[in-house]
């Protein structure tokens, strides 16, 4: 009889699955040895969230119904062969450049940003804020996801993507084959807008060059924008994020690439296949397969 697995393993190794199959990711291991659920003839599906709700308690394994070898799915299935090409696509102003008079600090790091921005009071923003959400991660990553502003979980402990949204950009890295601690994460207002509303023009002016100076202390090879807001803050358009997402820019010398927020991946489930997408391309300029091959 196979030995079960730990609880918080199966858990854990359910959820990485689904979210891997919401991903449009479905081609797994089956263990040969072990009795397969009649139907399941293949080893992969990629019936999606959907069908995984129908399915019982009574019916519902704590491990997926296809037998899998004990280990996560590996991520060169997925890695496209070639990297692309970063190109510049050229955007409209959305008016004078916030970022133009902040120039390069010498010698700056990102305690010094932080004592800085103190106990910040320059923009409304701080009436309401438990704790400023400064940013969190390694502080020389090569990748540094930008988002929004803080939510009420990540008011409440003071760190950046830690709610629902936090949990699947979690998970989002960890299927790069990275992990939190190896990327810097934060966001272009660093209080939470009041009723999580969208940051105004002149509280991003305010706070977004403390943002540009931690991404030039950090000097990441990758920046990845997540939502409109952070896109056009950083790119200085007015255009929707449709129209750029998953294209390789420019910010200052860098290359930038826009995806969808968390936080509308959780409403629109649909649109992770993009966002992987997105990411692999991410994945591909990172050199992340090649450095999993040097390690073996
Ligand atoms: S959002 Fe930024 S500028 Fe506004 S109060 Fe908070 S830290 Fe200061």
């Amino acid at each position: 009889m196979a030995e079960r697995n730990p609880e918080p393993l199966q858990k854990k190794l359910s959820d990485r699955l689904a979210f891997y199959e919401d991903l449009g990711i479905g081609l797994f291991y089956r263990d040969r040895g072990t009795a397969v659920a009649p139907g399941i003839e293949q080893g992969f599906e990629t019936s999606g969230a959907a069908s995984r709700s129908n399915v019982s308690p009574q019916e519902e394994p704590t491990l997926p119904k296809r037998a899998l070898k004990p280990e996560l799915p590996k991520v060169a299935h997925v890695v496209p062969p070639a990297a692309p090409k970063a190109i510049s696509l050229p955007l409209p102003a959305a008016g004078p450049s916030l970022f133009e008079a902040v120039n390069k600090i010498a010698n700056d790091t990102l305690p010094r940003v932080r004592e800085d921005l103190g106990e910040c009071t320059r923009c409304k923003l701080h009436k309401g804020r438990n704790k400023i959400v400064f940013g969190d991660g390694n502080p020389k990553a090569e990748l540094v996801f930008v988002g929004e502003g803080p939510g009420a979980d990540e008011d409440a402990q003071g760190l950046p993507f830690v709610g629902r949204a936090g949990k699947l950009l979690t998970q989002m890295i960890e299927a790069m084959g990275l992990q939190r601690k190896d990327v810097y994460i934060c966001n272009v207002v660093k209080c939470r807008p009041p009723e999580n509303r969208q940051p105004e023009k002149d509280e991003v002016a305010t706070c977004s060059p403390f943002l540009l100076r931690q991404i030039d202390v950090i000097a990441p090879k990758v920046i990845v924008c997540l939502g409109s807001v952070a896109a056009q803050t950083l790119l200085e358009t007015n255009r929707g994020i449709s129209q750029y997402r998953g294209q390789w820019l420019e910010f200052r010398g860098r290359k930038l690439l826009a995806t969808y927020h968390p936080a509308y991946l959780l409403r629109n489930p649909n649109a992770k296949g993009e966002v992987w997408k997105d990411l692999q391309k991410v994945m591909t300029v990172l050199g992340l397969e090649a450095k999993k091959g040097k390690s073996a």
